[in-house]
């Protein structure tokens, strides 16, 4: 049994079906991306997968458990966007706390759990800041750190670097890599970029229209596309 399952998942909007019978698996501590052009479904499979929106057809499961039978408090899983929000007034330390806060978490353990995200995003000297004195990598990775407080089975990204220029998207994609190979953690990352799918993925999804077109590693994808759109998509050589 796979980690994360995904089983002939179906989403439709009133009439529109956006995904069209998913398959899917990841393995524990596996890194899938999905690739695919804008409005090919990314999004809305991970709002599926994060249980955040209800389910059409077929199920996704965590760890043998339907997501969609778990209270929201039970879904051990972060989400980190490309548009991310941090409370202006909040220094970065209360900002990377703040989801523990609300759990109940005592303040002695919020501040040894946010000492150890600190450290891992190198960003310990940053905890005293607002986030208006932050650069746009700085407030990404804060982003990260709170969603990385959490200590989550399963981290999804949509499209994290899209809002970032090309050198700091290039860092922090390798700093991202190092926090998995660090942590372990099982995570699905969205993109529209190839570059990223391959230097990050330990598999890669293509979809296209709400379909899966492949789903292979890295090399099996680029190397043997099964079509001329999976090939033109990721840039195959020809
Ligand atoms: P991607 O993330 O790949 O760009 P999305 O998952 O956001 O694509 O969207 C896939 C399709 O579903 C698009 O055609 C989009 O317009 C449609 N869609 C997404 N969310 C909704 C919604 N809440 N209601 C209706 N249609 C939606
Ligand atoms: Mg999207």
């Amino acid at each position: 049994m796979a980690f994360l399952e995904i089983d002939r998942l179906v989403k439709r909007f009133g009439a529109t079906e956006v995904l069209k019978g998913i398959d899917l698996s990841v393995e524990e501590g596996g890194f899938l991306v999905l690739v695919g052009p804008s409005g090919c479904g990314k999004s809305t499979l991970l709002s599926m997968i994060a249980g955040l929106d209800t389910i059409s057809d077929g199920e996704v499961r965590i760890n043998g458990r339907r997501v969609n039978e778990l209270h929201p408090s039970q879904r051990d899983i972060a989400m980190v966007f490309q548009s991310y929000a941090l409370y202006p007034n909040m220094t970065v330390a209360e900002n990377i706390a703040f989801g523990l806060e609300m759990r109940g978490v005592p303040k002695a353990e919020r501040e040894v759990a946010v000492a150890k995200v600190a450290e891992t995003l190198q960003m310990g000297h940053l905890l005293k800041r607002k986030p208006s004195q932050l650069s746009g990598g700085q407030r990404q990775r804060v982003a990260m750190g709170r969603a990385l407080v959490r200590d989550p089975q399963v981290f999804l990204f949509d499209e994290p670097l899209s809002n970032l220029d090309a050198k700091l998207r290039v860092d922090m994609r390798t700093e991202i890599k190092r926090l998995h190979q660090r942590m372990g953690t099982t995570i699905v990352y969205v993109t529209h970029d190839q570059i990223e799918a391959m230097t990050l993925a330990t598999k890669i999804a293509v979809l296209k229209d709400g379909v899966l077109q492949q789903f292979g590693t890295p090399a099996e994808v680029y190397n043997n596309p099964v079509n001329v759109f999976v090939a033109d998509f990721m840039g195959s050589p020809s």
